[in-house]
């Protein structure tokens, strides 16, 4: 038997999944006429004016794709597919007529659209929050954006403030944005509602709890329709911020057209966002909590500052009228001194007036003793006033250590005490005060033969990189090691019983001269078996 291919093709269109038809066209009268159709074009063909359709299409040559949108909603689409059939009547066209009804498959594309979107309003809307420093600026830029991306038409955050009236909600509008000026913005009696009276007090109840609010106007109690009329809402999203447990404020979306649905997903979304503000608002308190703490800081710093600074000024006063005084008395007290010592020497007594003689002894060295102490006091006040002044020079080391040898000998006969030199043994050259070393080492040497008791006194002359080492070394009592640095300070004297000369200055004078040549004085010592006081030069003061 002989199959018709007419049925052939019959019995492969009811496989297909979309409405299909075979169309035999004439192409030169420009008319159609359906060979076949399967059962769903049946259905389909009566959705829209088919026959206009395909007529219009013929006319115009024009076998694109095309897709009808119709009034309830529907989308189709309807696509043609040219065929050569031998056995077909010679001069008509054949071609398969596909119609498709894409009203799901459509839907669901948009909706995926829709979700790109959002997503990439909540990403810019973040960005703004975390790239501005302040929220109260960057918020409403942030959530306008946010909004732009939705399918929402309006939004607002009402920041939660403390307060201690018990049926009043305390709010800051930090936001309240729409998409057209059609919609209502939220009332500004937001700020501080009786939510109780208004009837709305479930909400605010639940938002408290961390609840959301997702309502459309017929669902909504009727003692809370007042609200979807007087704002023009259809349907509300309103979103708690919570930033552990603390609730910090509300953020709502609403829609105000009717029948609107907003999928599970993208409630999901919109949690994530407040959560999102719940960190930014807390970043924004702790931030303000912050600055608040900075500031105080900062003025307390600036008291503080400025306290010290009158303390300064007061001690400096008092400083330089101490100096003035001593450096008037000392001055003073030189003069009479100078002629007391001086008369002392020149007054002639008889040969056998012994106690005349013991008694002038007294004040000649007395008076000169005194006089010694006068100069040091002005010294130590020039040396710490600035004044004094450095001859600077270039020298052997040797020459001076050997100067001072010449000058202490005397002293150190007296006491039949030896000492014992030890040169540097590198013959390099010192740039510095020679004079004001010289000082500083005759003190040290006269020190060491006062108070050790020993044969001998140790002085070495060194060098360490690019500083000159002095080192007087007795083996004397030692110093303890609580009194090594006291007895730097001018009048400090450890063993004062009248025994052994001195003032007390030599050591700060010595010092504060040591300084000055931008070095210093360093002791190391042990009680019993001795001192070492080492000055330590810079080869070159500049
Ligand atoms: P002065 O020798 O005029 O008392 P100094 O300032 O030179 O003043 O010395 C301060 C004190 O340090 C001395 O009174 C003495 O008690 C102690 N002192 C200084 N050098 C030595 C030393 N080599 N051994 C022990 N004590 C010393």
């Amino acid at each position: 038997m002989i199959l018709d291919p007419l049925s052939l093709f019959q019995a492969s269109l009811e496989g297909n999944d979309s409405g299909t038809a075979i169309l035999m066209i004439d192409s030169q009268t420009k008319s159609y006429e359906i060979l076949l159709q399967n059962s769903i074009y049946t259905e389909l063909a009566k959705e829209f004016d088919s026959r206009f359709f395909l007529k219009n299409k013929i006319k115009t040559n024009d076998f694109n794709t095309e897709i009808i949108y119709k009034v309830d909603g529907k989308i189709l689409e309807t696509s043609f597919g040219h065929f050569d059939y031998t056995k077909g009547i010679p001069g008509k066209q054949y071609t398969k007529f596909f119609v498709k009804d894409i009203t799901i498959k459509q839907k669901q594309e948009e909706e995926i659209a829709w979700r790109l979107r959002f997503e990439l309003g909540v990403a810019s809307s973040i960005q703004i929050l975390i790239q501005k420093p302040s929220i109260r600026e960057s918020l409403p830029q942030a959530l306008y954006q946010l909004l732009y991306f939705t399918e929402m038409d309006s939004i607002f955050f009402l920041k939660h403030m403390e307060t201690t009236e018990t049926d009043i909600e305390n709010f800051e509008i930090w936001v309240n944005e729409r998409k057209s000026t059609d919609f209502p913005l939220l009332p500004t009696k937001f700020q501080n509602l009786n939510w109780n009276r208004e009837g709305i007090n479930r909400w605010i109840h639940k938002l408290k709890n961390g609840k959301l609010i997702y309502l459309q106007k017929e669902k909504a109690l009727p003692k809370e329709k007042w609200y979807f009329e007087e704002s023009k809402v259809e349907t509300l999203l309103w979103i708690p911020v919570h930033f552990e447990n603390q609730f910090l404020g509300i953020m709502g979306f609403q829609k105000h057209t009717p029948n609107f649905v907003i999928h599970h997903e993208n409630l999901l979304i919109f949690q994530t966002v407040s959560r999102w503000m719940g960190l930014f608002v807390q970043r924004d308190k702790d931030l303000t909590e912050l600055n608040r703490y900075k500031s105080s800081l900062e003025s307390l710093v600036l008291e503080r500052t400025l306290d010290l600074s009158r303390t300064k000024e007061e001690l400096e006063r008092a400083y330089k009228a101490k100096t003035e005084f001593l450096a008037h008395v000392s001055h003073e007290l030189r003069t009479p001194l100078n002629s007391i010592i001086g008369f002392s020497k020149l007054i002639q007594l008889p040969e056998a007036d012994e106690t005349g003689k013991e008694y002038l002894n007294y004040i000649y060295s007395g008076g000169t003793r005194l006089l010694k102490m006068i100069n040091e006091i002005l010294h130590l006040m020039k040396i710490e006033s600035g004044q004094i002044e450095l001859k600077i020079a270039e020298f052997k080391p040797e020459e001076i250590c050997r100067q001072a040898l010449e000058l202490i000998k005397p002293q150190a006969d007296a006491k039949r005490m030896e000492i014992r030199f030890y040169p540097p043994i590198q013959s390099k050259s010192l740039v510095s005060d020679s004079g004001k070393i010289q000082q500083i080492l005759l003190n040290l040497l006269s020190n060491a033969i006062k108070y050790a008791n020993h044969s001998f006194v140790e002085f070495h002359c060194e060098w360490n990189d690019s500083n000159l080492l002095f080192k007087v070394k007795d083996f004397g009592p030692g110093i303890p090691k609580e009194d090594q640095n006291r007895i730097f300070h001018s009048f400090t004297r450890l063993y004062d019983d009248g025994q052994i000369e001195g003032t007390g200055l030599g050591l700060s004078i010595s010092q504060g001269l040591a300084e000055k040549l931008g070095g210093k004085i360093e002791l190391t010592s042990l009680v019993g078996e001795g001192s070492t006081f080492t000055l330590i030069i810079p080869e070159n003061r500049k």
